[in-house]
């Protein structure tokens, strides 16, 4: 099941001739020696399971991928890759609808009260359905309150260059996706028309801060001194649902009612694995399903109103061993 989330989006992207982008090859970059001995110490772990798609590499190793004299190694997995995510998810809805699936946008669900048949309110309606997944994720604010102590809405930022051409393949020849080891990682990769797309920053409670490029453009000038003089074309921000574990949860909230969420940041994959689980829970089969639903979870320590301040303050023992290195 690792796996199962990427491979659904190579099959999908092939069989319905979506143009996202799809390239191989992650890279988990070690900022300092205890960082890399973590991903040697990872590799083997994940060796013992079968997992053998890894490549150890040490400083030299590593500049052949990425020009910067920031990290000391790194550990390439061929299984990971990267990909255009919003022409992802346009395509995925055209093969949907293609399939007979009606989407409606801009129509805010305000409320879900389960029942035999479950009622979905909207501002202007109402729809009766026999079953409801509910997927809002970190925006699914007071629409089932208690979903919501399950997770902690997180924003992050991203900003891509201008097209630099040359200089963005000289940076990054091989085309990864590189994320960085710390706890408050940095994540970049090139784009097809080659820009160079950096994110970073992480803001407990979802909200955007005031300057993304404030926040995100002295990370990557760290990676990429010569990027000081590149233009930046675009810069966003966003929120992901963060669980205490980082281990996404899915379960039923009544026995026709549904829900996942909190992928923490690594939705792209697993937001695919877990769909494939509720569809076969919905359409009779409900065995992996179960066993996912079945891991626990554990809330927020602090409620609705602590939990940003104490997660905030939990994090900075994690900021400061990302500081020293440890
Ligand atoms: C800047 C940024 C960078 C990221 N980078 C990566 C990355 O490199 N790799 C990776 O794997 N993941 C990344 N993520 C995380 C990834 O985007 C998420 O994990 C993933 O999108 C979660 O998918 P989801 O479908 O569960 O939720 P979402 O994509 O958040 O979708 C939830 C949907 O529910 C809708 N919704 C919410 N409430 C309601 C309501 N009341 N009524 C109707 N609709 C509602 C929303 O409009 C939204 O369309 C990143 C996220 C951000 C913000």
């Amino acid at each position: 099941m690792a796996c199962e989330g990427g491979d659904i989006i190579r099959a999908r992207a092939a069989k319905y001739n979506i143009q996202c982008d799809l390239k191989p090859g992650n890279l988990f970059a070690a900022l300092n020696h205890a960082q890399l001995r973590g991903l040697e110490r990872h590799q083997k772990l994940w060796g013992e399971y079968g997992f053998r798609d890894f490549e150890l590499l040490d400083k030299a190793g590593l500049q052949r991928h990425v020009k910067t004299e920031r990290y000391v190694g790194g550990l390439i997995d061929r299984k990971g890759g990267h990909l255009h995510p919003l022409n992802l998810v346009q395509g995925e809805a055209e093969a949907a609808e293609s399939l007979g699936v009606a989407i409606y946008e801009n129509s805010p669900v305000t409320a879900v009260t389960p029942g035999e048949t479950v009622a979905v309110k909207t501002a202007q309606g109402e729809v009766r359905a026999k079953t409801v997944l509910v997927c809002g994720n970190a925006y699914l604010r007071g629409v089932l309150p208690e979903l919501e102590g399950r997770i902690m809405p997180v924003s992050t930022q991203v900003l891509t260059t201008e097209p630099l051409g040359e200089e963005a393949a000289a940076l990054l020849p091989t085309d990864l996706c590189v994320e960085d080891c710390n706890f408050f990682l940095d994540y970049f990769r090139r784009t097809a028309d080659n820009r160079i797309l950096y994110g970073g920053g992480t803001v407990y409670g979802g909200h955007d801060p005031e300057s993304v490029r404030a926040k995100i453009l002295p990370l990557m000038h760290k990676t990429f001194p010569s990027l000081k003089e590149a233009r930046i074309d675009f810069a966003w921000s966003g929120n992901f649902a963060l669980t205490l574990t980082r281990f996404p949860q899915i379960g039923r909230f009544a026995p026709n009612v549904y829900f996942s969420h909190g992928d923490s940041g690594h939705g792209v994959t697993t937001t695919h694995l877990l769909a494939r689980l509720l569809a076969e829970a919905v359409t009779g089969d409900p065995s992996r399903f179960d066993v996912f639903a079945s891991l626990p979870y554990f809330p927020f320590p602090g409620g609705q109103r602590l939990r940003v301040p104490l997660t905030v303050m939990g994090s900075w023992w994690y900021r400061l061993r990302d500081w020293m290195g440890v």
